[in-house]
């Protein structure tokens, strides 16, 4: 393990961390790298972490003060393996599998990611629905996803006594679940022996020559690099077009409320649990709950990183989430106002909601981890496929998220619950 440094040339602080070096306030000399990662989320650090351990010399270059500090700190945290598409199902199960072997990968014993299995309990109480519950699960085994299940009948009572009488069928997976994704995020960092991180260092443009990618600029100067990784999540869009692509990507605000609660009023050992018919979820958190809902109208809006949040979002959430989960009354009955925080961030949204990973196809040098509205869930697998592909591991006709997928009409459909 490397012993690396914190550097504040301008402030006054010089700190030793067991962190891939990240320097705050800095002017480049000639820099090169074998690649530049943009953005510090959870997806760019994993795709640091895994090109740095496929052998290359990396730069990752964020904006803001700290790496997880815009939507992978406004996340629910929650991971799932219940897809429809085979390439999303894939990619989940991967990524599970990593944040369940997480210090072996990333090789510190001594990181905990919080990882916390305790299933994603997608309910309905609409009779019309329940046959789509069951043929998602008929799915879910085709595509690997073994432990998921379908429990409907007196069973769903007696497994999940907190839900109202009148749930009528539910798909469970227990191997579903959250973390922590600033310990995940800067796991993936102290873990990257060949990454060096730059906040406060917004990339401003990107050079090209006539083979491609020839380097990025930012305000403390350019870095040389034949390989650049759009990993900048709201903001890829921005960076693809500096690059000279344009890319169908929107996005929209998401809220979500943490409100403090008396643990005693909590089921014991609660999943993560949605409302399929009126898109909100909850789960357990430190001192409290997480909820929120998906608003299917909120419109789509230019990325931004401060996000204005709705006056009555943790009424409304409360109020769905009451429901199928009726202990909520007792909850709502004692919340006062500095019980609750609402936070937003966005989902990016893609032609058929699902990233795109890989290299662009169109640009030399230019690739791509964006377009997620589940980035969090998908950032081990989907950093190790930029890698793998960026080093021949992996062909990019094997990889369904492959950008020209859009063009070539090789979307795949599917019927995902809760996007
Ligand atoms: C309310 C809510 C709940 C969610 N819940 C879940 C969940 O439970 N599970 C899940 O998997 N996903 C969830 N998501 C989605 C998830 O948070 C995102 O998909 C994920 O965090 C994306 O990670 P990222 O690294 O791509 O983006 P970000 O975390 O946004 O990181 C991108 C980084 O790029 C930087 N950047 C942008 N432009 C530049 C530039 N020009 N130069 C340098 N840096 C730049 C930004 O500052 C930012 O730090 C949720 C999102 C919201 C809003």
């Amino acid at each position: 393990m490397l012993i690396l440094n914190i550097v504040t040339y301008f402030g006054f602080t010089r700190q030793e961390v067991i962190v891939g070096k990240i320097c705050l306030g800095h002017n480049f000399g000639n820099i090169t790298a074998d690649a530049v990662v943009i953005g510090g989320g959870i997806v760019g650090v994993s795709t640091a972490f895994w090109l740095s351990k496929a052998g290359m010399k990396v730069v990752l270059l964020e904006m803001r003060d700290a790496l997880s500090s815009l939507t992978t700190a406004a996340s629910v945290e929650c991971f799932r393996t219940q897809f429809t598409e085979s390439s999303m199902a894939d990619l989940s199960l991967e990524s599970v599998k990593m944040f369940e072997n997480f210090k072996e990968i990333i090789e510190i014993p001594d990181i905990d990611i919080g990882i916390t299995q305790r299933g994603y309990l997608f309910v309905t109480d609409d009779s019309n629905m329940v046959s789509d519950l069951e043929k998602a699960v008929v799915r879910y085994h085709e595509l690997g996803v073994n432990d998921a299940e379908f429990i409907t009948g007196p069973e769903l009572g007696e497994r999940f006594p907190f839900l109202a009488t009148g749930a009528l069928a539910a798909t469970y997976n227990q191997k579903d679940g959250w973390l922590s994704t600033h310990e995940a995020t800067y796991g993936f960092a102290k873990g990257s022996k060949n990454t060096t991180f730059y906040t406060k260092t917004p990339v401003t443009d990107i050079v090209m020559d006539g083979r491609g990618v020839a380097g990025v600029k930012t305000g403390m100067g350019n870095i040389a690099t034949r390989m650049v990784v759009n990993c900048a999540g709201p903001f890829a869009g921005g960076i693809s077009k500096m690059a000279g692509l344009e890319m169908p990507l929107r996005t929209v605000r998401r809220q979500k409320c943490y409100i403090k609660t008396d643990p005693s009023l909590l089921p014991e050992k609660a999943p993560f649990m949605v409302d399929l018919v009126n898109h909100s979820y909850w789960r357990p958190e430190a001192g409290g709950i997480l909820c929120a809902w998906v608003d299917p109208d909120e419109p789509e809006t230019e990325p931004r990183e401060e996000l204005p949040t709705d006056w009555d979002f943790a009424a409304e959430s409360i109020h769905r989430v009451s429901r199928l989960n009726p202990f909520f009354e007792t909850i709502a009955d004692k919340i006062v106002a500095s019980d609750i925080d609402v936070s937003a961030g966005m989902y990016v949204y893609t032609p058929d909601d699902k990233p795109v990973i890989g290299p662009s196809g169109v640009i030399e040098g230019f690739h791509l981890n964006c377009g997620y509205w589940c980035g969090v869930m998908m950032s081990p697998g989907a950093g190790k496929r930029v890698a793998d592909i960026a080093t021949g591991k992996m062909a990019n006709e094997d990889n369904p998220l492959r950008y020209s997928r859009f063009a070539e009409g090789a979307v795949e459909k599917g019927a995902t619950f809760l996007k």
